[in-house]
């Protein structure tokens, strides 16, 4: 897996938002990315099963075991995880692509992928959405009627491991219940105020200065 290569006239955020399995981070983000067409959203790769609903190239591109494991060997992914016994995968081409076109980016991942992202590409901004409380992260689990027991207990034990590795984060916004917009509107200030940054204006201003 290398590193990806930025021109440094198009500067696109690479934006990693992890949180708990069922925190609401698609419900948020999908709020966030309809609010400018500068963000685009990284459509990964996964081995599991299709949910009720998931469609094929909008959710995920749902793939074999073997396909994920021959992209793996092609060096496709900028990163990838196993979580809850699949994998999952960012497609490396498109992230490269977006972000070389000025467009930024935002990645919907696990911690460890997080953790990946975090060493290879350091500029990326990395936000966690937290639940307000771990009886409501598991009451909106257990509303998630298509999953069987096992799998929800197995999310919340991942859940618990995943909230101590909020730190590593820049930006945590909590979704507190009723309060989708709230925590799209925190990510969305986190993530204005990011490029605000001098060092990540600083090449546009140069001409002027030299
Ligand atoms: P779900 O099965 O609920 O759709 O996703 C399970 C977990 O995998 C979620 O935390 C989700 O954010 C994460 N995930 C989705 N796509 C990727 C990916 O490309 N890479 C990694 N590392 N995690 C992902």
């Amino acid at each position: 897996m290398s590193e990806i290569k930025q021109d440094a006239n198009k500067k696109g955020l690479l934006v990693v938002v992890s949180g708990p399995s069922g925190v609401g981070k698609g419900t948020v983000l999908s709020k966030v990315l309809e609010s400018s067409d500068e963000y685009v959203y990284s459509v990964s790769a996964t081995t599991r099963e299709p949910r009720e609903g998931d469609k094929d190239g909008v959710n995920y591109f749902f793939i074999s075991k073997q396909e994920f494991e021959k992209r793996i060997e092609e060096d496709k992914f900028l990163e990838y995880a196993e979580y809850n016994g699949n994998y999952y995968g960012t497609p490396k081409d498109y992230v490269e692509k977006k972000l070389a076109e000025g467009k930024n980016v935002f990645l919907e991942i696990e911690v460890q992928g997080a953790m990946q992202i975090k060493t290879k590409c350091p500029d990326a901004f990395m936000v966690f959405i937290a639940p307000e409380s771990k009886e409501a992260l598991i009451e909106r689990l257990k509303g998630r009627a298509t999953e069987t027991q096992e799998a929800i207990n197995n999310r919340i034990k991942i859940a618990e491991r995943e909230l101590r590795a909020c730190l590593i984060y820049d930006r945590i916004a909590i979704n507190e219940t009723g309060k989708i917009d709230e925590c799209a509107a925190d990510v969305m200030a986190a993530v204005r105020a990011e490029k605000l940054k001098p060092e990540r204006i600083f090449d546009k201003i140069k001409q002027f200065i030299q």
